[in-house]
């Protein structure tokens, strides 16, 4: 298994593209930790099955990522957990769709917290020990809308636009150390963060549900059809073979032709 031996850190990987992740790093042999909310009977089930399956070492730590003293004490926990963080990624993110004159100051925060500042405080921690073992990847889920605006989506916007150019600047830094920085960026995905817009996006647009997703939705997307959480997986674990060891500060779009137009 190509990733035998590699201890991987996925953010909000108790669901959607994150538990698919997680799940396929665990699959070419990393040691995982997860993270996120949920039920957690549900997680411990979740947990359980990862080591079953994959016969590999899976933790669960709890920590809010819109909570930077969290996100510290989650790296720390995680190299203590398998003695070292080789791959992160980050992925927890949340969305809120509304016009920018009735945003909720109170979501704009939340977004900006989970979606850019979280990354910021997981490579700051994660990455003095990548650097000292002079091996490390860095993997964060941006978004077709890290490349391209949608209307109602400002903070999501803003904030998927920053990660993209804090990884390049990353990339930059860590460039002769063999530790790579990339984002992935979907476009639509059929998870659960995409099934909760659906009725804010009827109300903003006045649309019903279909029209939500064939008009609003899977309009963007040229191929008309929703990316697989399996499909993104695959870019992620792609990204931590050796193959890939001279992709870095690179937006990798996985979004049906959505940002070609
Ligand atoms: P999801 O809602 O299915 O999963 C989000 C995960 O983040 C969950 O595990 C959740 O518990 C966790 N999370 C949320 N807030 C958290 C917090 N404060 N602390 C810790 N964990 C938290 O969503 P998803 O669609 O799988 O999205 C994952 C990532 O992919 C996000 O960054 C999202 O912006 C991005 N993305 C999704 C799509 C899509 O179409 N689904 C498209 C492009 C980008």
């Amino acid at each position: 298994m190509s990733l035998a031996k590699r201890h991987a850190l996925v953010t909000g990987s108790t669901s959607g593209i994150g538990l698919a992740i997680a799940r396929a790093l665990a699959k070419e042999g990393a040691d995982v930790v997860i993270n996120g909310f949920g039920d957690k009977a549900a997680i411990e089930a979740e947990r359980v099955q990862i080591e079953k399956e994959f016969g590999v070492k899976a933790f669960y730590h709890g920590a809010d990522m819109a909570k930077g003293a969290e996100i510290e004490a989650l790296v720390v926990d995680a190299k203590a957990k398998m003695g070292s963080v080789d791959i992160l990624v980050n992925n927890a993110g949340i969305q809120h769709v509304s016009p920018i004159e009735d945003f909720p100051t109170d979501k704009w925060d939340a977004i900006i917290a989970i979606n850019l500042s979280a990354p910021f405080h997981a490579m700051r921690a994660a990455i003095p020990g990548m650097k000292a073992q002079k091996w490390g990847r860095i993997i964060s889920t941006a978004s077709a809308h890290s490349l391209v605006a949608s209307p109602f989506k400002g903070a999501y916007v803003a904030a998927k636009h920053g990660l993209a150019g804090l990884t390049k600047t990353v990339a930059l830094e860590l460039a002769t150390s063999g530790v790579t920085a990339n984002c992935i960026s979907p476009g639509y995905v059929s998870t659960p963060l995409v099934e909760r817009q659906i009725p804010d996006t009827m109300k903003a647009r006045n649309m019903t549900r279909e029209q939500v997703i064939n008009d609003v939705m899977l309009a963007a997307q040229p191929t008309k059809q929703f990316v697989s959480v399996d499909q993104v997986a695959a870019l992620a674990v792609f990204l931590c073979s050796d193959a890939a060891a001279q992709i870095t500060g690179a937006n990798l779009s996985i979004d049906g032709g959505w940002t070609a137009g």
